[in-house]
């Protein structure tokens, strides 16, 4: 028998939804790249209704407890009194999601001994500590592609939101006004402009495909260059540095994981390299950035507008800088939260856990880390080491 903890987000304030504002997701049978959609042997929930809130367990709890299984979940993940804290020690796997993360941190595994697998039921494995699972040969998990198109489709609502201005033109509605001027003076077309992803990976290419039709001008980089034929036909720029990205581009979309290669790759140095007036948007994770120097960009002018859902830490205190700053559009971690990306996450938790308990082996694709290396996605992916640090700040965040 394995003791699995599930840390969750809390259920909304007015309780578990008894009913969906639509009957149905559509059917996607494939990726774009032609892989497929999680392939359990069964599921135990219907698609479409909230998963990923303590009450929703992932859809895990039947198939667990039929196979002789505990399944703990929490949504008490900060602090030293947490529930998780206080499960760790006889726990084997650790599930939690991207957008309420459990940070396992080397303290925790250390506290862990028989750990053997963490699941990150989304996609981006930067909350475990990574090296530290590398040194106690701890499988970490994720279930790649599941949200990617989720997120993709945020970045070009966040890009359009910002450039149009749409936020405060909206608030104009809600506060009963009608000054035309106050919303449009900072309002611009984005066709002709030059958008520019760094990381073009499921993502990344995913945001230039859905871009391409405003007629604007594609850039990107990456440790991995794309095919030639996807060069041609999106009429991509390929750039070798962050720098000669940013010099060029009106937009710039962050769309690489957050590992030691990548974490804070946007500071104060690197924004001076922004041209004055850039968009700057953020899905991927809150660490990229120096948080205080995204402040002051936005301030100074340097930066027009930064939007996005990922903060450091998660939950954001709420005296987070980010908050409260100008010309931003961010809300919380949501964009690979939907429904339907719940759906695929969680089919696909329940695939790697079907995997590990039969003892087959767990999807190449969706591995960080296995026997001591990074792997599958993690290889191609990430960079060995830990971008946990400062996570503990998490327990600051009080719920109103
Ligand atoms: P992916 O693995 O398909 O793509 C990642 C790409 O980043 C790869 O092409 C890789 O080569 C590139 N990369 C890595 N390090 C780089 C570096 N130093 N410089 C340039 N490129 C680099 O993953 P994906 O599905 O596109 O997801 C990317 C990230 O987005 C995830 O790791 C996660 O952090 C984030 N994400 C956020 C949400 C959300 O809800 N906001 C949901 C899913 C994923």
């Amino acid at each position: 028998m394995a003791k699995v903890v599930c840390v969750l987000y809390d259920d909304p304030v007015g309780g578990y939804p008894k009913n969906y504002a639509r009957d149905d997701l559509p059917l996607i049978e494939r990726y774009p790249d032609g892989q497929t959609l999680p392939t359990p042997r069964a599921i135990d929930f219907r698609p479409g209704t909230l998963l990923g809130s303590v009450s929703g367990e992932l859809g895990l709890r039947k198939y667990l407890e039929a196979n002789g299984h505990q399944l703990v979940v929490t949504s008490s993940k900060d602090g030293v009194d947490s529930v998780l804290d206080r499960e760790l020690h006889d726990a084997e796997i650790v599930i939690s999601q991207p957008f309420w993360p459990a940070y396992m941190t080397a303290e925790r595994i250390a506290r862990a001994p028989k750990l053997k697998m963490i699941v990150t039921a989304g996609i981006g494995s930067d909350h475990t500590d990574l090296q530290a699972a590398m040194d106690r040969g701890i499988t970490v998990a994720e279930v790649t592609y599941c949200n990617s198109n989720s997120v993709a489709e945020h970045v070009a609502m966040m890009i359009l939101a910002l450039v149009r201005n749409y936020i405060p033109s909206y608030r104009q509605v809600l506060d009963g006004g009608w000054n035309i001027a106050d919303c449009v003076a900072r309002s611009y077309d984005l066709e002709g402009m030059n958008v520019g992803t760094v990381a073009a990976g499921r993502i990344g290419l995913r945001v230039l495909r859905l871009l391409k039709p405003f007629d604007v001008k594609l850039h990107y980089m990456d440790r991995h260059r794309l095919p030639e034929s996807v060069e041609k036909e999106l009429n991509l720029t390929h750039h070798s540095s962050l720098e000669s990205l940013t010099r060029v581009c009106d937009v710039v979309t962050l769309n690489c994981p957050l590992h030691p290669e990548t974490e804070h790759m946007i500071n104060p140095k690197t924004l001076k390299n922004f041209k004055r007036g850039a968009y700057l948007i953020n899905t991927a994770r809150g660490k990229l950035c120096d948080r205080d120097a995204i402040a002051a960009a936005l301030e100074s002018g340097q930066l027009a507008g930064y939007a996005g859902d990922v903060w450091f830490p998660q939950p954001a205190p709420a005296d987070h800088p980010w908050r409260r700053m100008p010309h931003h559009g961010m809300t919380p971690h949501i964009s690979g939260t939907s429904l339907s990306a719940q759906a695929r996450y969680a089919a696909g938790t329940r695939e790697i856990l079907e995997s590990y308990f039969e003892g087959r082996a767990i999807r190449n694709e969706y591995l960080v880390v296995q026997g001591g290396k990074l792997a599958g996605v993690g290889a191609h992916s990430y960079s060995a080491g830990n971008a946990t640090g400062g996570s503990e700040e998490a327990a600051r965040f009080r719920q109103k």
